[in-house]
């Protein structure tokens, strides 16, 4: 359900469209006409906190906090029907990308994406491949007759996710939790 937004015009952030559709890609935003037909398609539209057409509406009118630290643009499952319906080719599954992008720098991300890296970050998978988890599929491996599975190159992992900047990510999410 989408709730009701009271603000003064000057707590908008006017250049907070330009911010987004200057970016490769992005320039469909200005096009959009509130048809609503993206929400009306999307297929988690009763899960999130702001519909498609609404985030969309937030991004032209400067409320930048409100979206940047909205759970819409996370619930997302990018199945890309919003795109395909648009009848202004709004792209807006990409625009959610960006906006996620830049959620995360400013250090607003879901524990359940900061807290997936961290153990991507030790283990090397995204499910800790140790433990009774690992003599398990080690078992079934074995009676289905495949492979034991390869150890990841850890070292590799963890330059590369230093290198990106998701190790940052993990850190600031680390600092909120204090
Ligand atoms: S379908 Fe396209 S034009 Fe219609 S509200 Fe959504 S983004 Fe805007
Ligand atoms: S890409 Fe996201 S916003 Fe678009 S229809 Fe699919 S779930 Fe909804």
């Amino acid at each position: 359900m989408t709730e009701k937004i009271s603000k003064n015009s000057s707590d908008l952030d006017l250049n907070f469209r330009y911010e987004i559709s200057e970016q490769v890609g992005a320039k469909s935003l200005l096009k959009c006409i509130q048809c609503g037909v993206c929400s009306s398609g999307c297929t988690v539209t009763e899960y999130v906190d702001m519909q498609p057409h609404r985030v969309v509406a937030s991004c032209l009118l400067g409320l930048r906090k409100e979206v940047l630290s909205s759970q819409a643009i996370w619930t997302c499952s990018l199945c890309h029907r919003c795109t395909e319906r648009c009848p202004k080719n709004v792209d807006y599954s990409f625009i959610l990308a960006l906006l996620r992008n830049l959620a995360v720098k400013e250090g607003s991300v879901p524990k359940e994406y900061s807290s997936t890296i961290n153990t991507i970050y030790n283990n090397g998978f995204v499910v800790p491949y140790t433990g009774n988890m690992k003599n398990t599929i080690d078992k079934r491996r074995t009676k289905m007759g495949l492979p034991q599975l390869m150890g990841p190159n850890l070292d590799e992992i963890q330059f590369i996710i230093n290198k990106t900047g998701l190790s940052e990510l993990i850190e600031k999410k680390k600092e909120v939790n204090k």
